[in-house]
């Protein structure tokens, strides 16, 4: 009986993997140049710390979360985020006392239980930033100058960053007001979801997908139009770095972001290859979540990016290929234990080897020696054994040198060797 993958969970497999790879070496690159530095935080938490950071009428914790209690009977979860985490190991480790700002990046696997779909997987990965100690508006805009230099990096295909701001707890309860006395004149035009929310979180009227709701709010009154003179100077300074640095972004005033606990600047990337899930992240500030997770009044703002959307959304030749072996050893009859010998010296010398098994014809050992792409595969045969050199083919130039190369040779010494073979004129073949 075979076991399938639970539903949602998938493989990443070599030919994808390679893309994984190269995507988190790119960001690692970046990030450097931003000099932030990576957090690992575990994959299990306690339900509360989600319940309480990401709020409960949204989505996630209403019903995607993957929650089950332990043998102690404590609830526990599977992080459906990461900023949840990461402020709450800030909290718990003091980072605030050893360094004022704390500039952080992750990347690992979150799970939440949502319908399966292209790009959307109950496991995904995600690569996070998180800034905590800063709330100027230079931080703001440097962080989105960060997201614009990794998709660049990434090579995403059209990239689009969406901006908005959410205000604070100065304009926002009454914008919220506006919003829901807005919602409750229409209440009978709205989802049953909607209509459950309007008093508790009136705010996700803006990004409710159903039809009937879109055309309910369509001149609903935005958070741009409410925004107390801070708010909008902060925003307007945002905006006015990222002109400067010549990064296109668009306005989104109908951008709610769906976690409770983002204010002021919000931002969305959309890009091309994910159909109407078209959103590869999105990020903003979130200044009270210290605060609410018994932290000290410490502000931060990040966002994370989908990994398995920016694999959809990448140019098809950004990631190149896995590196080849340099070298292809292939033992006829009882060379098998020579070779192993050579190789393990050479590998450990720095050379890509792979070493064919033996009992293999030459025929069948040189199909997969083209397979593996190997410019030079060494053939350790009888003859080769007794004279303790190896016969070279060379699959670019598509000639042999008779026992060539020295068995015992030192890995540096196998490259030279192999290179002078290389520059050999071709009347001089063996
Ligand atoms: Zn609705
Ligand atoms: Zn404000």
């Amino acid at each position: 009986m075979k076991i399938p993958s639970v539903k949602g969970f998938h493989d990443v497999l070599p030919d994808e993997s390679v893309r994984w790879s190269w995507i988190e070496q790119q960001a690692r690159d970046v990030f450097a140049l931003y000099n932030l530095v990576e957090i690992r935080v575990p994959i299990v938490e306690r339900t509360e710390l989600f319940t309480r950071s990401i709020g409960d009428t949204t989505d996630i914790v209403e019903k995607e979360m993957y929650s089950f209690e332990d043998r102690d009977g404590s609830s526990l979860t599977l992080r459906p985020e990461g900023t949840a985490s990461i402020v709450r190991a800030y909290v718990e480790h003091a980072l605030q006392q050893r360094e004022p700002v704390s500039k952080l990046f992750y990347l690992g696997p979150m799970f939440r239980r949502e319908r399966p779909q292209k790009g959307r997987l109950r496991q995904f990965a995600q690569i996070g930033v998180e800034v905590l100690g800063r709330d100027d508006a230079a931080i703001d805009a440097e962080v989105v100058l960060l997201l614009h230099d990794l998709l660049a990096a990434l090579r995403i295909r059209n990239p689009r960053i969406e901006l908005n701001s959410l205000g604070d707890a100065a304009c926002r309860p009454a914008y919220r007001e506006a919003l829901r006395a807005f919602g409750e004149a229409r209440r009978a035009q709205l989802c049953e979801n909607c209509q459950r929310r309007l008093e508790r979180n009136p705010l996700r009227l803006l990004d409710c997908k159903s039809s009937e709701c879109r055309a309910a709010t369509a001149d609903a009154p935005v958070m741009l139009d409410h925004l107390c003179a801070p708010c909008r100077a902060h925003f307007d300074a945002v905006r006015a770095v990222l002109d400067r640095e010549g990064v296109a972004v668009r306005l989104e005033p109908r951008m709610v972001r769906g976690l409770d606990y983002y204010c002021r600047t919000a931002f969305e990337v959309v890009a091309e290859g994910l159909g109407s899930q078209n959103a590869v992240g999105g990020g903003g500030r979130y200044d009270g979540l210290v605060k609410d997770l018994g932290g000290g009044n410490v502000p931060g703002i990040g966002f994370a990016l989908g990994v398995e959307r920016l694999v959809l959304s990448m140019a098809d030749d950004a990631a190149g290929r896995p590196l080849a072996p340099e070298i292809f050893i292939a033992p006829l009859g009882a060379a098998e234990q020579e070779a192993l010998h050579a190789a393990h010296r050479w590998r450990r010398g720095g050379v890509r080897v792979e070493l064919a098994p033996g009992g293999k014809s030459l025929k069948s050992q040189m199909r997969l020696a083209d397979k593996a792409g190997a410019p030079y595969v060494l053939i350790l045969g009888e003859d080769e054994l007794a004279a303790k050199a190896l016969t070279v083919r060379d699959m670019v130039a598509k000639r042999d040198f008779t026992r060539a190369v020295d068995l015992t040779l030192s890995a540096d010494a196998l490259r030279a060797a192999l290179a002078q073979l290389a520059q050999q004129p071709m009347e001089q073949r063996a």
